[in-house]
């Protein structure tokens, strides 16, 4: 038993010196701003879990192979446009190519920074540091602290400083949600910081943190407020984190800026603002407060995160622990009546295991965990094509219908950007159980596992790190 002692204190030394969560533990030095709420549950880094075969292992292998096959310089094309500086290649196509240009960059430099970490395989280093070099081509030609590429963006952001503000669900002064596009390319910038300590992608997402701050931190509410009716994905939850890492308040405070009263007040309140509302440019919100409560003990941060969790999980959510039909909720508690081709978008319950990893970090219960397991497998896993590994946008509910899977290089879409991330990131849930375990059953644990798997005891079964 001894041993087994020494082999976990060696292990847990080595998770130490690794910069890689966002819930870290103690004396995690990438962090500057311990947590406020306390933290029972931990996830165990990256780089202490190897996978055994598995479901999980081919999915990450048909993963990695695809993110190979794609080309940095291809996911550039726009951000050199924008910054004036010559192309390499040409740009992908689907909404690459479209008014969403530029997310998929953000998905893959974390994608790729959180696989270095899994699997110990250099090329995905070389290329996380090649990409943030890149971005800092652009950063120093455009001189703003912005980088991005999205078409107009300049425009877009310019009349949003000046208060000009013409705002939709999904248009924001002409463009098809610029802020969710921004926060993609914060939170990769972040992910190459925290997974493979780049200093330069903190640099460069702080100086766009400044440049949001520009932006945004003069306007009056009523503008403010009128500008969040355009999706922004998880901006406070971003922000949240740039403040976790730098330990400055202008962050913390600068997060607040993204929230909005439709839909966060009334989470606040207890109330459920989401039939007929677009269910992933909700979910990242509840992230974004569950990340602002975790720093800030902030009780109202909290309500809204559980809250919103417990009305999707249990009045929004499908038998696969999906939500959405054609990516809109609809009445409570009667999602038989909507049965169709395009239930389920990925990318929310991409969203909501994240969601469901803080809530658990600092209320360890069987509910969340079975929910995450629920939409695990019968999901996230069942949203990647077994043989090429690409992936679905819906998984359709509808009976005798079928999966529409992504092209490699065409079809470019939100759950082509979130699908690459979610098989580069595996857990293990040994950790997790254990604040249930008896010190005894603790015992127990390692030595089985110790001696199945000698050498390799880290089989695993979570996702969910990262941004
Ligand atoms: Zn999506």
């Amino acid at each position: 038993m001894k041993k087994i002692t020494a082999i976990c204190g060696v292990l847990f030394l080595w998770a130490a010196g690794w910069a890689q969560s966002y819930v870290p533990e103690k004396n995690n030095k990438a962090i500057m701003v311990p947590n406020v709420a306390p933290v029972k549950a931990y996830a165990f880094n990256l780089s202490n879990v190897r996978l055994l075969n598995s479901p999980f292992k081919k999915a990450m292998q048909l993963d990695s192979a695809y993110l190979m096959l794609l080309k940095p310089d291809r996911l550039l094309y726009r951000f050199y446009k924008n910054a004036g500086l010559p192309v390499k290649d040409s740009i992908y196509g689907g909404w690459e190519s479209e008014g969403l240009s530029g997310h998929t960059m953000g998905h893959y430099l974390s994608a790729i920074s959180m696989m270095y970490v899994a699997t110990g395989n250099n090329e995905f280093k070389k290329r996380s540091d090649y990409i943030v070099n890149e971005l800092e081509r652009c950063e120093q030609a455009r001189k703003t602290g912005y980088i991005g590429a999205i078409p107009n963006e300049d425009s877009i952001f310019d009349k949003v400083a000046k208060g000009e503000i013409k705002s939709g669900g999904f248009d924001l002064n002409g463009g098809w949600s610029p802020w969710y596009t921004v926060h993609k390319v914060m939170a990769g910038l972040c992910d190459a910081y925290l997974y493979t300590n780049n200093k330069r992608a903190l640099q460069l997402v702080t100086r766009m943190a400044d440049w949001t701050y520009n932006t945004v931190n003069h306007l009056p509410d009523s503008l403010r407020l009128k500008m969040l009716n355009c999706e922004y994905g998880g901006m406070n939850d971003v922000l949240a984190n740039i403040y976790a890492i730098t330990g400055n308040k202008k962050y913390l405070n600068l997060s607040y800026k993204f929230y909005d009263e439709f839909v966060m007040g009334q989470l606040a309140k207890q109330k459920d603002p989401l039939p007929g509302k677009h269910s992933n440019t909700n979910v990242p919100k509840a992230i974004g407060s569950a990340r602002q409560y975790e720093l800030t003990g902030n009780k109202s941060d909290s309500t809204i995160a559980a809250f919103f969790w417990h009305t999707m999980v249990n009045h929004h959510s499908y038998v696969i622990g999906g939500n959405s039909n054609y990516e809109y909720c609809g009445k409570p508690d009667s999602l038989s009546e909507r049965l169709s081709d395009a239930t389920c978008e990925t990318c929310n319950t991409y969203n909501m295991l994240k969601l469901t990893r803080h809530l658990f970090a600092y209320k360890p219960s069987a509910e969340y965990m079975d929910y995450y397991e629920r939409a695990l497998y019968n999901h996230i896993l069942a949203s990647q094509n077994p043989e090429n590994g690409m992936m679905t946008y819906f998984v359709p509910l509808r009976m005798g219908t079928q999966k529409q899977f992504s092209d490699s290089f065409h079809t470019f879409t939100c759950c082509v950007g979130s699908g690459i991330e979610n098989h580069s990131k595996w857990q293990l849930v040994r950790k997790f159980v254990y604040p249930f375990c008896t010190k005894m059953e603790r015992s127990w644990f390692d030595y089985f596992t110790a001696n199945k798997f000698p050498g390799q005891r880290y089989d695993t079964f979570l996702n969910t790190n990262g941004n």
